[in-house]
């Protein structure tokens, strides 16, 4: 097992008021999973993804990843915003280069690993680039690439593919399966949030239902399906509409 979520629970204080974001989270992570987490917005997706690579702490309950308390340094673990969050003034590769450094001390290491993610996402020859100078589909690529180079055991993604047009994003999630079914790519589990129920049909082996804040556990979906995902298939549709009727 991978990561565990046990009785994962989280409450904000807001002046005086207490909002109950996530409420008894109960699931594990194995090898080979991709896991989307849907469900309406405001049930606390984004909260439990970062609790899951420990940027937040749950007010109780606790995620273990390979048996250990996760730490927000975890190096196996790495993360997708939908805003890229790229740092403006390095180039493609500095900004890739930055995520490598506390693991890898050497220049030359770390621009071999920097290039051949950037090589893996397709952006051979912007190495030098600004990320000013980049398409939204291209910058989520230098994302990409960026929590790829660390080659982390899970990857976890926050809805990678909202900001982009439908065409960037469909190429984008099409590439994104073919690295993942490369077995020489990084990670071994990706866990994506999403609100897009056919992009979580597209791209999930599992897909995780939560209810309307506080977000509980509603469903816990296997997806057999084949891939490639034909979204035309009306078995396609059939799960699609599965997972709307299991939404509120
Ligand atoms: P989702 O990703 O499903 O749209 P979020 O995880 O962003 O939902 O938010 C879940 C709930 O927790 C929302 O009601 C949100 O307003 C609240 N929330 C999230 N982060 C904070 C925070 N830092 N402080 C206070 N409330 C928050």
């Amino acid at each position: 097992m991978l990561v565990e979520i046990k009785n994962v629970s989280k409450a904000y204080e807001t002046n005086g008021n207490r909002i109950q974001a996530l409420e008894n989270i109960n699931f594990s992570v194995e090898d080979n999973d991709f896991i989307c987490i849907v469900g309406p917005s405001g049930c606390g997706k984004s909260t439990l993804l970062r609790i899951i690579v420990g940027l937040e702490k749950p007010t109780s309950g606790e995620v273990l990843f390979k048996g250990e308390v996760i730490a927000p340094d975890n190096p196996k673990v790495s993360m997708v915003f939908q805003n890229f969050a790229l740092f403006p003034w390095l180039t493609v590769k500095e900004n890739i280069e930055l995520a490598l450094a506390p693991m890898i001390a050497g220049e030359k290491e770390k621009d071999k690993i920097a290039c051949k993610y950037v090589r893996a996402v397709g952006l051979d020859g912007f190495e030098r680039v600004y990320p000013r100078e980049l398409s939204g589909g291209m910058k989520q690529r230098v994302g990409f690439a960026r929590a790829l180079a660390v080659e982390p055991v899970l990857l976890c993604m926050d809805e990678p593919f909202s900001s982009l047009d439908a065409l960037t994003s469909q190429n984008l999630k099409d590439e994104l399966l073919m690295l993942w079914a490369d077995k020489n790519m990084p990670p071994d589990a990706v866990i994506m949030v999403t609100h897009n129920v056919e992009e979580a049909v597209y791209m999930a082996n599992r897909i995780i239902i939560l209810s309307p804040r506080p977000g509980k556990i509603v469903a816990d979906l296997k997806i057999e399906l084949d891939r490639p995902r034909n979204r035309k298939d009306p078995e396609f549709y059939r799960w699609v509409d599965k997972v709307y009727s299991l939404i509120v």
